[in-house]
């Protein structure tokens, strides 16, 4: 028997499969979808089984190796996944079935044993253990120890000592069993019922569980969507299928996971970067070993291999998170539903800002649109009030209004918490000096560094680049160092100084590096040992704090000013989600949004919680200018440590492009808006174009043209999510 092998080989061209002989004792073993190791001129090398036959013409072929893990092979499904993968971003294949793995599971650390086990002691000779009691009477232990499993009690192996055990295992009189365990384990609980809305009743009614329709729930924040993907779930499950259910981050999925435990227990498999290697490895056993019927996680989690899916849910459609900005660039809302198509089962995408792109597709009858307009119960949506920050500055109030004050202070007096945003971490954003105007930039990535006063340095926030805070300037020696620009670092400082009574806690990339973090700080809010939450984007989602009642934005002109053509959805999509996040009980809530710009239409559209003029205003700009989702895009980034090299290339890529493609319009080379990341120049081309068909077999062919180029690499983004 043969097998066809699809190599890992770093070169794209050699994206093709090699025929293997399997030798006898893997015969039985092998199947299609499994990695296995082959020799490959004179290395050993990752493979990956895509076909295997009885027949073959050449001869002089090589063995198999070995098997990389027989617990891990993909399924006819992903299988097939893998090659839309590889339409769909034009990666290798051997990389879309890569993708498809948990990464604790590739082979470069498979040889790490991650099954932990509790084990049991059983009798295994009931008549040797009666004639051991009689003949031995003073093991008093070992008596112990025989009597209770006669009498069936369970017993863990590590209740007793080595010198117990040891000798009644030698005698073959007792045994030990194993039985895996896992590192996440929790208990269902008893939650109190819930009653459903008439509004979420008609929802979960309109959803048709055994055709592959896609909709878009369309709910405010607040009206109970979560309480929905749950009970369409329950009703999923009790058909005897299973169901996937994605959030966009990691800071999201503590307090919807910890909902998802209450109601279904040991049913829940959870996937998310704050895992260790050893929980995600348990979590990939329980879908493999098929018991589970849940999975909740960010984007990657669309790939487990859960079998007799019944539907896939997406929550906060519109977030970017889903995107994947590195190779392969997968939209995970694409893989569900290719997966949702498979199955014949729906496909729901959820939000109270939904993405322009999926709003339009609702209008027009591609997903079916529905509505939740109302909060649950008595909860209202929040009042909305708009500063002007130009005002207050001429009152020297640079960072917290008169108004954002009051409130807080309010808020205090009346044990009611606070949440207040800011996107963007660090202490100062630019450190600069007064005498010769120097200003500390990243080497590498020619951006300001931003300063962290906890650990006194200055940081690059694309690199990574580090370096300790000087005392005087490094251009004229002078002792003349200032920083300005806010963070949440001197966010936290400035509000612990004038409200030292309350308790404060900061929720970022900086203060939840360590595992475990984000759950800390979610547990501390719920049980009210905080009153203020500071945080970035990370606590602008999907939050449920029934206590908080006020949320403040220190500066909501932050992301209108990216020069992205989405900053406008964006803002109104984060500055609409971190309101949401106040007045979710019987409580009401006010949200405060300090801004330079209260008269930009976009913050007028936030003021009024109106998503549908967002929409109407931004499709105009949309379509003036011919963008999504008028028009799709593709990005390409031509990048080179060498700038000339980048430039020259760029240029002559466009050239190609203006001569070969039809119906497209093809924008630049120009610089890319980072252009300078870790000492690589990065200039761009746009396409946009009505159909992927026309650009598809043209970029297709670059792609390889400049895949063994040294030098110069190309990026190609297709549906990007920034640009
Ligand atoms: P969303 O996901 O739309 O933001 P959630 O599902 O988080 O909304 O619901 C908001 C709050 O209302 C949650 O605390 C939730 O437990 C509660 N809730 C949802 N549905 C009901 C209901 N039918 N009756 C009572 N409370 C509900
Ligand atoms: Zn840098």
């Amino acid at each position: 028997m043969y097998a066809d092998v699809l190599v890992e080989y770093g070169v794209k061209s050699l994206d093709r499969s090699f025929t293997y002989i399997i030798p006898d004792n893997l015969k039985a073993k092998l199947k299609v979808g499994m990695k296995v190791i082959v020799p490959f001129g004179n290395q050993k090398i990752n493979g990956f089984v895509i076909n295997i036959k009885d027949e073959e013409n050449y001869d002089q072929l090589k063995e198999i190796i070995k098997i990389s893990n027989e617990d891990l092979v993909l399924n006819k499904e992903l299988l097939e996944l893998g090659l839309y993968l590889k339409e769909k971003t034009l990666c290798t294949l051997i990389t879309a079935y890569n993708t498809m793995f948990p990464s604790s599971l590739k082979i470069k650390t498979i040889n790490t044993n991650y099954n932990l086990y509790n084990i049991y002691l059983n009798i295994k000779d009931e008549n040797k253990a009666r004639e051991f009691i009689i003949n031995n009477k003073r093991s008093l232990k070992k008596i112990e120890l025989i009597n209770r499993l006669l009498n069936k009690e369970i017993v863990l192996k590590k209740e007793y000592n080595t010198y117990v055990i040891k000798e009644l295992l030698a005698k073959d009189i007792i045994s030990l069993k194993y039985e895996t365990k896992y590192r996440l384990n929790k208990e269902k609980i008893k939650e109190k019922k819930i009653k459903l809305t008439k509004e979420q009743e008609m929802v979960i009614n309109s959803v048709d569980l055994n055709n592959k329709n896609t909709y878009l729930i369309h709910g405010v924040t607040g009206s109970g969507k979560t309480e929905v993907y749950m009970n369409l779930i329950e009703k999923v499950i009790s058909k005897g299928k299973t169901a996937i259910m994605l959030v966009p981050e990691i800071s999201l999925t503590t307090q919807i996971v910890n909902r998802f435990y209450n109601r279904f227990g040991f049913n829940v498999a959870i996937f998310h970067s704050g895992l260790s290697d050893g929980e995600r490895h348990d979590e990939y056993k329980k879908i493999i070993n098929e018991e589970i019927k849940i999975v909740v996680g960010t984007r990657s989690a669309i790939f487990t291999p859960l079998k007799k899916i019944g539907i896939i849910i997406v929550d906060e459609e519109h977030s970017t998170n889903y995107k994947q900005e590195n190779n392969p660039r997968y939209n995970a809302i694409d893989i569900a539903l290719k997966r949702s198509e498979y199955h014949n089962v729906p496909l729901v995408l959820g939000s109270a800002t939904p993405s322009l792109e999926a709003y339009a597709r609702g209008l027009k009858g591609n997903y079916k649109l529905i509505a939740m307009n109302n909060r649950i119960g008595l909860s209202k949506i929040p009042k909305i009030n708009i500063i002007d920050m130009s005002l207050e500055a001429k009152k020297r109030n640079m960072i917290i209004s008169d108004a954002l004050d009051q409130k807080i202070k309010e808020r205090l007096k009346n044990k009611e918490q606070i949440m207040i945003f800011l996107n963007r971490r660090g202490f100062n954003t630019i450190v600069t000096c007064v005498n010769c105007s120097h200003i500390f930039k990243c080497p590498n990535c020619e951006i300001s560094l931003t300063y962290h006063k906890h650990k006194n340095n200055l940081k690059c926030h694309y690199c990574g680049y580090t370096i300790f805070k000087p005392e005087i300037c490094p251009s004229c020696k002078e002792k003349a160092l200032t920083s300005y620009g806010l963070g949440t670092e001197k966010l936290e400082e400035t509000i612990k100084e004038k409200y030292p009574e309350a308790n404060i806690i900061r929720m970022d990339a900086d203060t939840t590096i360590k595992k475990g973090s984000h759950e800390n700080i979610i547990k501390q809010i719920e049980n009210e040992e905080v009153d203020i939450l500071i945080g970035t984007q990370m606590i602008s989602k999907g939050l449920d704090f029934p206590k908080v009642t006020l949320v403040g934005v220190i500066n909501a002109d932050e992301s209108l000013n990216i020069p992205d053509f989405r900053s406008g959805e964006y803002t109104f999509s984060l500055l609409n989600q971190v309101s949401g996040r106040a007045g979710r009980s019987e409580l009401e809530g006010e949200v405060i949004i300090q801004t330079f710009n209260p008269d930009n239409p976009i913050i007028k559209f936030v003021e009024e919680n109106n998503y549908l003029n967002l929409y109407k205003y931004e499709m105009k700009i949309r379509k003036l200018l011919n963008y999504p989702p008028y028009y799709y895009l593709t990005i390409l980034k031509i990048a080179s440590k060498d700038y000339n090299k980048a430039s020259i290339k760029a240029n002559k890529i466009a050239k190609y492009l203006n001569e070969n493609l039809n119906n497209t319009i093809i924008l630049g080379p120009t610089t890319a808006g980072m252009f300078k990341i870790n000492n690589i120049y990065r200039f761009q081309i746009i396409l946009k174009y009505k159909n992927f068909d026309y650009i598809k077999e043209a970029i297709k062919l670059l792609d390889s043209m400049y895949i063994t180029e040294k030098n110069i690499s190309i990026e190609i983004d297709v549906d990007p999510v920034r640009i």
